[in-house]
């Protein structure tokens, strides 16, 4: 529950809101409750076929004879009663002057004072009604006489009652709205904000499809959570405590009795509760596994269709979603067992509570073993309508009883979104660092070891130094560390020993915009946004203008395909995307480079997929573009590793060797075997 304390903040700049949502809340229930107690005087008029006038009459004349007392009757009333008790008190205090003290006159006294103060309560209750019964005679007077009339008066203003109760509850459920949606709205921004700072083998880590899940599916149903808490935790309990009041001035002890079994409720509430927050973890986790699958098989469709695997990912897909059924049903039945519990035992209280009544309206009874229920004898309308205010408690206490186990639902996928959100990068942004120059002298890697995990060392003590505008060729077997290599460069991660200095300066201690704001990065995975050309030609360079747009994709070669496409440089990635093919789009990503202008160049296995026409073009525009800075290049083409200043050869994260092609192929074995192995089959 910390964590979806912890979402609930976010609400708390919308705070003017919510109170306005659970003033919304308190009028539409006190309304609601308004509405049982127009029972009494309905039954009344219904039963007793009476005007409400004559009826208010009979009801303050009851209340006087019970003040004054009844003649004919011989009965004498509260008041007349009191003045006798006060009599017998002088007496006895007159007795105990004269005689002094006497046990037995002592106790008579205390008996008399104690019926002194029951009846001096009585009395004072007795006033009070009657002054509320005055009150309430003088507004029905001015009703009409007519008991139809009457009646049908009562029920229309029970039915606009009703409609100016539905317009507080409209307002309360957009206002819940609207404060649920902006904080999920802040919540998400702030996810996103996190998520992308973090290192990029963190992604790996966590793997894309998993974050997508909680940014979506998970918010969705915290989003619920937060709606069923603001919704419902205000206007639901403050109605039950509304009836619950009104049923506590017919009877008290009535009402207690049938209170007696919420503690029980609440017990189960909270089992089944937990056993839901369990149950949402697993729904969650099916939910990531089939984002997961989605994109794998997506992303992957040429290779899925190409082996034709489609029956195994059907059926791969199949399962996934058969598991997350299971899970889901198993949320669904805890969610519904709830409220059948609920209601059952609020029933059961009702049933509990109507029994006890309707034997004192039977037996005309105020106690029941020996328990004072009544101060006077319950009469039957009383007793329905005190029945009608428990049994209406029920619909409150049922929408509460699902709001337990949505608040686990939505604690469980804040658990999931915070473990993400509370993820710190590893690599320090170091904002507040010395901004790093132009890169103008050399780069250095000081004795560098790294490592992805504990023990499985992928770098080991390397050392290297590249004097600025060099270009520089890395190859090796594959897992041997090239990537990773070049990635320590712009600091997608940070070395566990050593250091890598540019132009002397530690890169860790430099500020890490101004690093990575000199290094350009082609890869051979060509990584295009769903924007127009030139938005993808400009990306990292916001304010270029057109013609350097236009001038930087002439030197990538790619100005004239895009020319003939329909829409030019305007037209968007999302539709020309399947009309371009795979070395378009890296001429593409080759002229956003370029337009960078970098002072450190890196192309990771970049020319890979240029066809062979256009080859020696771009072999040409990467010369011309390798000039003036530092480029370190993964690749095993020929041309390439010809133009090279100096190949680094890696073997398991230790540089074997450094030289030209010449040199390598002279006295390198391990080149020469790679040379062999693979140079040969691609130039062929
Ligand atoms: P190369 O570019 O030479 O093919 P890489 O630098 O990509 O090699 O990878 C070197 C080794 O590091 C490989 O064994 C690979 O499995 C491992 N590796 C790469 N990225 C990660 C990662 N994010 N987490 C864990 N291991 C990784």
């Amino acid at each position: 529950m910390k964590n979806f304390a912890r979402a609930l903040r976010y609400a708390w700049p919308y705070r003017g809101r919510l109170i306005l949502s659970f003033l919304c809340a308190i009028l539409a229930a006190n309304l609601w409750s308004l509405c049982f107690t127009s029972i009494t005087p309905v039954l009344a008029i219904v039963t007793t076929r009476q005007s409400l006038q004559d009826w208010i009459d009979e009801q303050i004349a009851e209340t006087k004879k019970l003040i004054d007392g009844d003649q004919k009757k011989n009965e004498l009333g509260l008041a007349k009663e009191l003045d006798r008790a006060n009599e017998i008190e002088n007496r006895l205090v007159a007795k105990i002057a004269r005689e002094g003290p006497n046990e037995e006159i002592e106790h008579q006294r205390r008996d008399n004072s104690r019926l002194l103060t029951r009846l001096e309560d009585k009395l004072s209750d007795a006033r009070s009604d009657i002054y509320r019964q005055q009150l309430a005679r003088k507004f029905i007077y001015r009703l009409p006489k007519d008991p139809f009339q009457t009646l049908a008066l009562l029920l229309g203003v029970l039915t606009a009652v009703v409609a100016v109760k539905g317009v507080f509850e409209f307002f309360q459920d957009s206002l819940v709205g609207s404060v649920v949606n902006l904080s999920l709205f802040d919540l998400r921004n702030r996810f996103f904000r996190n998520a992308i700072h973090l290192d990029v083998n963190q992604f790996s880590e966590q793997g894309s499809s998993e974050l997508m899940a909680r940014f979506t599916n998970d918010t969705e149903l915290l989003g619920q959570g937060t709606k069923t808490l603001f919704g419902k935790l205000v206007g639901e309990p403050l109605k039950a405590i509304c009836l619950v009041v009104l049923a506590c001035f017919i009877s008290w002890q009535l009402t207690v009795m049938f209170l007696v079994l919420v503690p029980v409720a609440l017990f189960i509430l909270n089992k089944l509760g937990r056993a839901m927050k369990r149950a949402t973890r697993r729904l969650l986790e099916r939910m990531s596994s089939i984002y997961k699958i989605l994109q794998e098989t997506f992303q992957g469709i040429r290779v899925v269709k190409a082996f034709t695997m489609e029956p195994r990912e059907r059926q791969r897909f199949c399962n996934a979603t058969k598991e997350y059924y299971r899970k889901a049903m198993l949320v669904v039945n805890i969610d519904a067992f709830a409220s059948p519990i609920i209601e059952t035992f609020g029933v059961a209280a009702v049933v509990g509570a109507l029994l006890a009544g309707a034997y004192l309206v039977i037996t005309g009874h105020t106690h029941l073993f020996g328990i004072r229920m009544t101060d006077q004898p319950l009469k039957a309308p009383a007793l329905l309508q005190l029945y009608a205010l428990l049994g209406a408690i029920a619909d409150p206490v049922r929408k509460l009883s699902s709001v337990y186990t949505r608040l686990q639902s939505g604690a469980a996928a804040a658990d999931r979104i915070f473990a993400c959100l509370d993820r710190q990068p590893r690599v320090k942004a170091n904002s507040e660092g010395p901004r790093l120059a132009r890169h103008q002298s050399h780069i250095e890697y000081r004795d560098v070891c790294f490592s992805y995990e504990p023990g499985r060392p992928i770098l080991t003590n390397v050392h290297l130094r590249i004097p600025f505008g060099e270009t520089v060729a890395i190859v090796g077997h594959n897992g041997s560390g090239k990537t990773t290599l070049v990635g320590l460069i712009p600091r997608f991660y940070d070395a566990d020993h050593g250091s890598i200095l540019i132009d002397d300066v530690d890169i860790r201690n430099a500020n890490l915009r101004s690093l990575r704001q000199q290094v350009g990065l082609v890869t051979q995975e060509t990584i295009l946004f769903d924007d127009t050309i030139f938005k993808n030609i400009a990306y990292g360079n916001r304010r270029a203008r057109r013609e350097e747009v236009e001038a930087a994709a002439k030197k990538a070669f790619a100005h004239e395909f895009i020319l003939k496409l329909e829409k030019g440089y305007d037209s968007s990635i999302g539709e020309a995307g399947s009309k371009l093919s795979g070395g378009q789009k890296q001429r593409i990503a080759l002229a956003r480079a370029i337009l960078r202008d970098p002072a450190i160049l890196i192309l990771d296995e970049f020319t890979s997929q240029y066809d062979a026409e256009s080859e020696e073009k771009i072999h040409q525009a990467l010369k011309e573009f390798m000039r003036g800075r530092t480029t370190l290049v993964i690749t095993h083409r020929l041309n390439t590793l010809e133009v090279a200043n100096r190949i680094v050869v890696l073997e398991a994260g230790r540089i074997a060797a450094v030289g030209t092609h010449r040199e390598l192929m002279a006295a390198c074995l391990p080149y020469q075997r790679l040379h062999e192995a693979q140079f040969r089959r691609l130039c062929a």
